[in-house]
């Protein structure tokens, strides 16, 4: 990327993230202007404003490339603005989990997104599309939705790790697992009692590898299913998961594939989507193939569990 390129479009969530992504932010747009980059940045409003300025970037002949600084919920407007476009983006992760920014091997260092953006190295990220809703990242069915419902109602600005202890707990104590089930390609591969994953990353929240196999760019969404009827069950799958041992159990059915249907006679079931509440059942959901261009860290790996328990203390 060189100045003559054309402008880089700098999208900042003013709301979301901690006072040290604020500041990589900030690092990041200075060392732009001094090597001679037309920055022009905009504060997002809301999340369909995020991405509304990524559709104008999009269709900008004179912007070269999109920067986004924000959490998952404004990295997936941008990514969802921008899809079809060949513009690359960077993410400068800035929320509390930032699942896909840790997917593509970041993390909230100045240097590494430095490296990021002198190597310039690119790679293509599918997106998700739930009902029409896109998404980035991983779709939870039941458990996770009532964590997610129970976050949200109680939410009141930014939040971090520790807004997620309560509701943990509650649910926990207080799931009811209801049936629901689950077609691939049009064909019944569950019908039950569970816990219903989907997604494009391999690590959910604090590292776990639930959609283990998955790969971004890959042009396929993972499926994870969790047989479950009790709170042992659920424990158990935890456990194994933890230790990435689950989804060789005869009790966790794993897929790939590209159009999946998760419906259930019962209503209530909660969801949610990049860690945001998500529609009601009947939920359609299909891949939008190497929709985006992001630039990615070189060889860089996911943070594992450790790494990310230490960051989120620290
Ligand atoms: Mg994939």
């Amino acid at each position: 990327m060189k100045p003559d390129d054309g402008y880089i479009a700098y999208i900042v969530n003013p709301k979301s993230g901690a006072s040290s992504s604020k500041l990589t932010s900030r690092q990041f747009e200075r060392f732009l202007v001094k090597r001679g980059f037309d920055v022009r940045a905009s504060l997002t409003t809301s999340l369909d404003n995020a991405c509304e300025l990524a559709t104008d970037a999009a269709v900008d002949y004179d912007c070269a490339m999109v920067v986004v600084v924000g959490g998952d919920g404004t990295v997936r407007e941008v990514a969802h603005g921008l899809e079809g476009s060949d513009k690359p983006l960077l993410i400068v992760p800035g929320g509390t989990e930032n699942l896909l920014a840790n997917e593509l091997g970041f993390d909230e260092k100045i240097r590494t997104i430095l490296r990021t953006f002198e190597a310039g190295y690119i790679r293509p990220l599918d997106l998700g599309s739930a009902n029409g809703k896109c998404f980035t990242s991983i779709i939870g069915f039941g458990f996770d939705g009532q964590i997610v419902k129970r976050v949200s109602e109680r939410r009141d600005g930014h939040i971090d790790h520790f807004s997620y202890f309560g509701p943990i707990w509650r649910t926990f104590w207080t799931y009811e697992f209801a049936p629901m089930k689950v077609e691939l390609e049009g064909e019944e591969i569950f019908n039950g009692r569970g816990l219903v994953f989907v997604g494009n990353i391999s690590r959910y929240a604090v590292g776990l590898q639930v959609l283990h196999n998955a790969d971004f760019g890959d042009g396929l969404l993972d499926v994870c299913i969790y047989k479950c009827a009790s709170r042992v069950h659920l424990v158990k799958h935890s456990v194994m998961t933890a230790l990435k041992q689950h989804s060789t159990g005869r009790d966790v059915i794993y897929r790939q594939g590209r159009n999946i249907n998760v419906s259930s006679q019962f209503s209530g079931i909660a969801t949610e989507i990049d860690g945001d509440p998500g529609p009601d059942l009947p939920i359609q959901i299909k891949v939008i193939p190497q929709a985006v261009n992001v630039m990615v860290p070189e060889g860089s790996k996911p943070a594992g569990i450790r790494t990310r328990i230490i960051r989120a203390i620290g």
